[in-house]
């Protein structure tokens, strides 16, 4: 056992958010120590887009990523499940997004750390236990165990958290489903520059930029169609992509390098207690399909070296993290199942969004995180609910079958939003969830 004493902060996690604790903090001159687990290079299948206000903290911590290695995003376009025209949805300003390989980001980041005099990041070091203010970790490569001690310890390390345990918070996520992740090259988008959501398959298709030359697929399989092999969902995505990109997902379904990941959602119940904090994953996720991890994990540690108080980090994100989370886990359930309820719901919020350019821009400022207001949030998401209800009405009226189950579900989703935030509880994480 090796001692070790008198770091200013632990970082628990080298990704995306532990990087950006250690950005921010050896900007004030902190000590800080990062402790990751893996050895090399980041490997895995993660976030790769990222919202303007995340790409500005990027920029602010002097982070370049390879001009060959990533692309700019200025917004999103939707294909509808009815199959109605495409929506696009620009970021309102001029501000761009960013759309990279998630190891491009993470080893860009882990390659700015290393030019900061007080940060020192250990690779291969993987962190068994958390107490007050030590952290004990294994070194791989000696074998050694060896405690280390800070005034501040930050868990970024994702979503099975040393800190959340040690911090005994619940292990309360929801598992939704996976990803399927494809590269595909030389292939042009049918709206350059946007990150396209293609919506009324098995789950809905994300594709964007993340290189000059390269494609990101991402096929979303709901936990119910998961299984060994994509062959039998296939036809179904097939049938929703854009015709000139079939066949190349096709081809790189069969050759290429397909990559999983599981997803699920995770809402934000503490950001930590004491002297000990949560960033990132390891505070709470949602589903990838709003791209909202990442701005999120930034975000937390921007917030954190700039608050002298724990307790004003804490009640800081506890306020501004709660719109992104619901929108997360609102338009995933909405835009993805396909009931009448989530029907109707979903052709309000396309109405909403190809006549009021107010709710555009509103919509791209939640997606964002740069409008967090709670009330906002609360009308476009009432308005969108009311004229669904009006749909549902006249389908009733018209002596459609299944409106009863409609009207008990349309009452699930407003309780849901009620405590969700009028009611501030931040715990059951969907509207199916009787929490
Ligand atoms: C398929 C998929 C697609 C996504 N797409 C997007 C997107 O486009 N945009 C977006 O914003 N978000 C996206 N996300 C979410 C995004 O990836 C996460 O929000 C983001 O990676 C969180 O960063 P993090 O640093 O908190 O956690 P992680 O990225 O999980 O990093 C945690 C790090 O901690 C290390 N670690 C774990 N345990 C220990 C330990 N005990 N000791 C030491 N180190 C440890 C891990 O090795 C890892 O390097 C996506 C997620 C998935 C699964």
């Amino acid at each position: 056992m090796v001692r070790k004493d008198g770091y200013d902060v632990i970082v628990v996690g080298g990704g995306p958010a532990g990087c950006a604790v250690a950005l921010a903090f050896g900007r004030n001159g902190a000590e800080v120590l990062v402790l990751e687990a893996g050895p090399g290079p980041a490997r895995a299948f993660a976030g790769e887009w990222l919202h303007p206000a995340g790409a500005a903290a990027l920029a602010r911590w002097g982070v370049e990523l390879p001009e060959d290695a990533h692309a700019r995003g200025t917004g999103f376009v939707i294909y509808p499940h009815d199959r109605s025209a495409p929506i696009e949805l620009p970021y309102p300003g001029a501000g761009t997004a960013l759309g990279f390989e998630h190891r491009v980001l993470v080893g860009a980041m882990r390659a700015r750390l290393s030019a900061e005099p007080g940060v020192t990041l250990r690779t291969g070091s993987r962190v068994t236990a958390v107490r007050d203010d030590l952290v004990r970790y294994v070194d791989y490569a000696t074998g050694q165990t060896i405690d280390a001690r800070g005034r501040l310890i930050v868990g970024a390390e994702g979503r099975p958290s040393v800190v959340r345990r040690a911090l005994e918070l619940p292990d309360d996520d929801r598992r939704l489903g996976h990803a399927a992740g494809l590269l595909i090259d030389h292939v042009s988008l049918p709206f350059e520059g946007r990150g396209h959501v293609v919506l009324g398959g098995p789950g809905p298709i994300l594709l964007y930029r993340v290189a000059p030359e390269t494609v990101r697929v991402v096929l979303d399989v709901p936990r119910h169609r998961h299984g060994r092999s994509l062959d039998p969902l296939w036809p179904e995505y097939c049938d929703r992509l854009p015709a000139d990109l079939r066949s190349p997902v096709l081809r790189a379904l069969r050759d290429g390098d397909l990559r999983w990941a599981s997803v699920g959602v995770r809402r934000r119940c503490s950001h930590g207690r004491g002297s000990m904090v949560l960033v990132g994953d390891a505070a709470g996720y949602v589903h990838p399909l709003t791209a909202v991890g990442l701005t999120l994990a930034l975000t937390d540690a921007e917030t954190l070296a700039r608050t002298h108080d724990l307790e004003e980090y804490r009640r800081d994100r506890a306020a501004r993290t709660r719109v992104p989370e619901l929108l997360g886990v609102s338009l995933y359930e909405i835009l993805s199942q396909r009931d009448p309820v989530s029907d109707a719901v979903s052709v309000s919020v396309y109405h909403l969004w190809r006549t009021s350019p107010t709710e555009r821009e509103r919509m791209m400022g939640f997606l964002g995180t740069e409008n967090t207001s709670t009330p906002r949030f609360v009308a476009t998401f009432t308005r969108c609910l009311l004229l669904a209800a009006r749909r549902l009405a006249v389908a009733a009226a018209s002596g459609q079958r299944g409106a009863p189950a409609a009207i008990g579900s349309g009452l699930r989703w407003m309780r849901w939003l009620v405590r969700g935030t009028a009611l501030g509880r931040t715990c059951g994480t969907t509207p199916a969830d009787p929490r």
